[in-house]
Parts: C-alpha cells; sequence; structure tokens
C-alpha cells in the first residue's frame, strides 16, 4: 500500500517512473546481466525484440512451447519454421536447427523450456557458422544460472515474461535482456512508439511500456524470491522423492552444471505407467486438482500454423509424441503438503491399477 500511495503522491504512473527504473536495476543486479527493459507482457517484448533486430525471412523455432513464442514470428511477417527438439531436454536438437536452415534463414528462436537450458554452445557454434541472431525465449527462465553465468546472457537477446504464471511476477509483466547500452535505448524507443525525444519518432514503435503499479508489485516481490524458491524447491522435492520409482512415469532431469527456479513440474506418462496422460490428467481434474498439459496440443497442430511445411507430426516425431505423454504437476509457493500428498496418491493408483 505505501507503494500506491508512493505512485498516487507522485501523479507519475507510467513511462519509465521512478519504480520502473528501480525495477531496471534491481532486476539486473538480481540477474547478474547489465541491460534489461521492462515491458507490459512478455509477448510484446518478444514482438520488439524481433523488430529491434529487424528480423526477416525465416525463423527457426520451437513447437513445444507456449503459442506466443510462433506468434510474435507472426505479427513480424516472418515465417516460423519448426524443428524438433531433443527427447532429454525437450529443447530444440542442434542437428534438427541445422537441417532446418535454408538461404532465407535470418535467425533462431529457441525457448529453454521448464526453465532448463537449451544447448546454448551448440547454438552459438551455428548461429556463428551461418550468420544467424538468436533470440531465446526465456519466459520460463527467470534466475536460470549456467556455470555461474546467467542463462540470460547467451544470443543476441532474451526475453522474460513476468505474467501471473511465471515464477516472478507483476500480473502481465516482461523484459528484453541485450547486450550493449545502445540496444537497449533503441529497445526503449521502440516500446515507446519509436520516440527519441518530445517531438522525434525514428520508427513505427509500439506501446509496450510497464507502468508503475506492475512495477511497484515487481519490487515486492522481489524482496521475497528467496523464500518463494525455497518453498518451491521442497515441494519439487516432495514430488521426487515420492514419484521416482514409480514404473513408466520419467522425470525431467536438469543438468547439475545449471541452477533451477523449480518453475513446472513436467512428468511424462509412457506407456509402462499403466494409464494414459489424458487418464491421469481427468483423474486430478475430479478432484478440482488443475495439473496442465503443457504443452498440448503443439503449436504446430493449432488451425492457424498445421498448414506449414515444417509443422507436419513425421518433421517432429519427439515433440509430437511428448506433447501427448507430458503433465506439469501443480507447484506454486503457497501449496500445503496434503494437497500435495493427495496429488501423488491420484498420480501413484492411476497407475497402479493399470498394471
Ligand atoms: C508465458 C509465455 C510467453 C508469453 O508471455 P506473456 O507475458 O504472457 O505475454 C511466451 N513464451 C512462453 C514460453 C511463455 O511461457
Amino acid at each position: 500500500m505505501p507503494y500506491l500511495e508512493e505512485i498516487w503522491e507522485r501523479k507519475w504512473v507510467t513511462n519509465n517512473g521512478v519504480f520502473h527504473r528501480q525495477l531496471e536495476r534491481q532486476l539486473c543486479d538480481y540477474l547478474g546481466v547489465e541491460h534489461l527493459s521492462l515491458f507490459s507482457n512478455g509477448t510484446l517484448a518478444l514482438i520488439t525484440a524481433l523488430q529491434a533486430l529487424k528480423i526477416t525471412g525465416e525463423v527457426i523455432t520451437t513447437p513445444f512451447s507456449f503459442v506466443a513464442t510462433t506468434h510474435a514470428l507472426h505479427w513480424n511477417g516472418i515465417k516460423p519454421v519448426f524443428a524438433d527438439i531433443d527427447p532429454v531436454s525437450l529443447n530444440l536438437a542442434p542437428d534438427k536447427i541445422e537441417a532446418a536452415i535454408t538461404p532465407q534463414t535470418t535467425a533462431l528462436l529457441p525457448v529453454h523450456v521448464y526453465a532448463n537450458p537449451c544447448d546454448v554452445e551448440q547454438i552459438e557454434r551455428i548461429a556463428d557458422t551461418y550468420g544467424l541472431k538468436v533470440i531465446y525465449d526465456a519466459a520460463h527462465a527467470f534466475g536460470v544460472r549456467i556455470r555461474d553465468r546467467s542463462i540470460l546472457e547467451f544470443g543476441d537477446m532474451s526475453v522474460l515474461s513476468f505474467h501471473g504464471t511465471k515464477v516472478f511476477n507483476t500480473f502481465e509483466g516482461g523484459a528484453i535482456i541485450c547486450r550493449d547500452e545502445k540496444t537497449k535505448r533503441r529497445i526503449d524507443n521502440l516500446k515507446n512508439f519509436g520516440f527519441v525525444n518530445e517531438t522525434t519518432v525514428v520508427a513505427p514503435g509500439i506501446n509496450g511500456k510497464m507502468n508503475e503499479v506492475q512495477a511497484a508489485f515487481g519490487l515486492l516481490q522481489l524482496q521475497h524470491m528467496d523464500q518463494i524458491l525455497k518453498q518451491r524447491a521442497d515441494i519439487d522435492t516432495r514430488y521426487r522423492n515420492a514419484l521416482h520409482d514409480v514404473p513408466g512415469l520419467t522425470m525431467h532431469d536438469i543438468p547439475d552444471y545449471c541452477t533451477r527456479n523449480y518453475a513446472y513440474f513436467p512428468v511424462l506418462i509412457t506407456p509402462g505407467f499403466g494409464a494414459t496422460r489424458d487418464e491421469v490428467y481427468e483423474a486430478l481434474r475430479a478432484e478440482q486438482i488443475a495439473a496442465r498439459r503443457y504443452f498440448y496440443p503443439l503449436i504446430s497442430e493449432f488451425p492457424t500454423y498445421r498448414g506449414l511445411p515444417s509443422a507436419t507430426s513425421q518433421n517432429l516425431p519427439v515433440a509430437s509424441a511428448v506433447s501427448r505423454q507430458v503433465l506439469c504437476l501443480p507447484i506454486f509457493p503457497a501449496m500445503e503438503e496434503s494437497v500435495q500428498r493427495r496429488i501423488i496418491d491420484i498420480v501413484r493408483q492411476c497407475g497402479a491399477r493399470g498394471r
């Protein structure tokens, strides 16, 4: 509440206000990055990142993501080219990226799905070899570090989402992380209609500005991140201990050279489990437990995109199979242990009944 009163008294409610600048600085410190520009949401940040780099032609991306990843390409008049994912990381497979490159390819748009880092070294090698830009959709990857370096430092730009469902949120919000001050200034102009000063517009920009109320909630939440991550880690550990011996149920492992943010708890329900993924999903739903089938259907299966040459299931066998097996179990800081135990019991019983 003191934050809201401060905004009210200052009468400076948006357009790079005091809280906005504070949050940009504090996020840079917290995340270990140098140049960050806040946005009103992650989708506008993705769209603006592609604009800032003047990406055109074809961009290679993953079908195993939230639909906004591909929409951002479409809104820029870019042709999405889907490539298959790696069965372990569930991120774009570098050899499949390489096989999808054509003379029209200008950039790669990989996603660190479930906050599990992409193969950033291989992706960098491919980008350097073929002269491509790399924009990471890091919507899930808040705070993730790889060998003590922020995952957001890889590629030309990374984009965060601060939507209510994400680990760190400003209700709606997002950010672009870029490599230098000059690029940040350009992004800041683009998110404010292209204005560089009171009377000059240098590009057809958009309104992507984060307002002071959003920024204030960000500042508040940032103070509690340690506790939030600790609570999520405890829930993650309890799931792992309770489910590691279930036949046919695979948990998503993250390599130990990177830190985790416990944003999601995906499991794969494979044929040896005794029930299908949808049967487990329905059994949980019947008990008012909202597990999510992230990401099903694949982006390439939606009517808007299924006509693309790269959208066929023959081109995407791993993504197609995983999309039918994956289930994200509920994980949020306030989850009670008794609720979690019920979820675990329902999942275990589903499998046991069928085996
Ligand atoms: C949440 C999300 C987005 C979109 O972010 P918004 O802030 O909701 O616009 C983009 N990509 C992925 C992978 C996401 O999970």
